[in-house]
């Protein structure tokens, strides 16, 4: 894809809510990676490694998080993300993807050109670091969270002490995934062995099944929010497990989806 084309999708996304949100943080980008690579084609791994270089796609992850301070593509800091309110009901949440919201971010209508780029032929680096990161994005928590808070950056948390103030968009990005200290790849690698099991369920899953699926996942840590004591120790206990399958999740999908492209 030419930085043209990229224009050409950032214009067709129309800003209107943007924010300095990076999701998953650093370390959570490359696990998802790194799962999808483990789980790419003969075909599909070999095309992307030519268009990237080899295992390129886990170094590259987080490129479109660093580009927000650089001026080549103003227009995608909204990509990242899509709000949705409380309270909605299932076919709600699924019609996002067919009817892209006018408001709260561009994730699903940029996701959808991009890949409508690649499975044309045309994907280039630029194209692919997008699809990748996105792709990841989708399955974040807080990057299909709630408006009015815009996406847990307005929830204010303390996190061990009460000199660290946080939010819940930063706990679920980077704190959480940190709190475990393992390396991207260590990380990667026991998540996939947890998991294992659950690959080809998630493989069968539709898009609008997973979506809603995200959804309910991120208003339970609403719930939670609500009754949370403020101990921290605790919350990692509650969360870190369930969080880890999201990122499995993610790297499934984020496997299928280029094997499709590139079948
Ligand atoms: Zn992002």
């Amino acid at each position: 894809m030419t930085k043209k084309i990229v224009i050409l999708i950032a214009i067709a996304c129309a800003c209107v809510h943007s924010l300095p949100m990076f999701a998953w943080g650093q370390e959570g980008h490359r696990i998802i990676a790194k799962i999808a690579y483990d789980h790419l084609s003969r075909k599909a791994c070999k095309s992307i490694d030519s268009i990237m270089g080899k295992r390129g796609m886990l170094y590259w992850a987080n490129w479109p998080d660093e580009i927000k301070s650089d001026t080549i593509y103003p227009t995608s800091h909204d990509w990242h993300y899509q709000d949705f309110d409380g309270g909605m009901s299932d076919s709600q949440v699924a019609d996002a993807l067919v009817h892209y919201p006018k408001e709260g971010g561009n994730l699903f209508r940029a996701l959808d050109s991009l890949v409508a780029v690649a499975k044309a032929g045309k994907a280039d680096v630029y194209t692919l670091r997008f699809i990748i990161h996105l792709s990841g994005d989708r399955y974040c928590p807080m990057h299909t969270a709630h408006m009015d808070d815009k996406g847990g950056n307005a929830v204010r948390m303390a996190w061990f002490s009460k000199n660290q103030n946080t939010n819940l968009h930063a706990v679920w990005d980077t704190k959480l995934i940190e709190s475990q200290g393992y390396s991207y790849t260590e990380y990667a690698q026991m998540i996939e062995d947890t998991y294992a099991g659950q690959r080809k369920s998630i493989e069968q899953m539709t898009d609008s099944q997973l979506l809603v699926n995200n959804y309910h996942f991120t208003e339970s840590i609403y719930r939670y929010q609500e009754t949370w004591d403020g101990n921290t120790y605790h919350y990692i206990y509650r969360w870190h497990q369930p969080m880890e399958q999201q990122l499995y999740i993610a790297g499934i999908r984020l496997a299928k989806l280029l094997n499709e492209i590139y079948k």
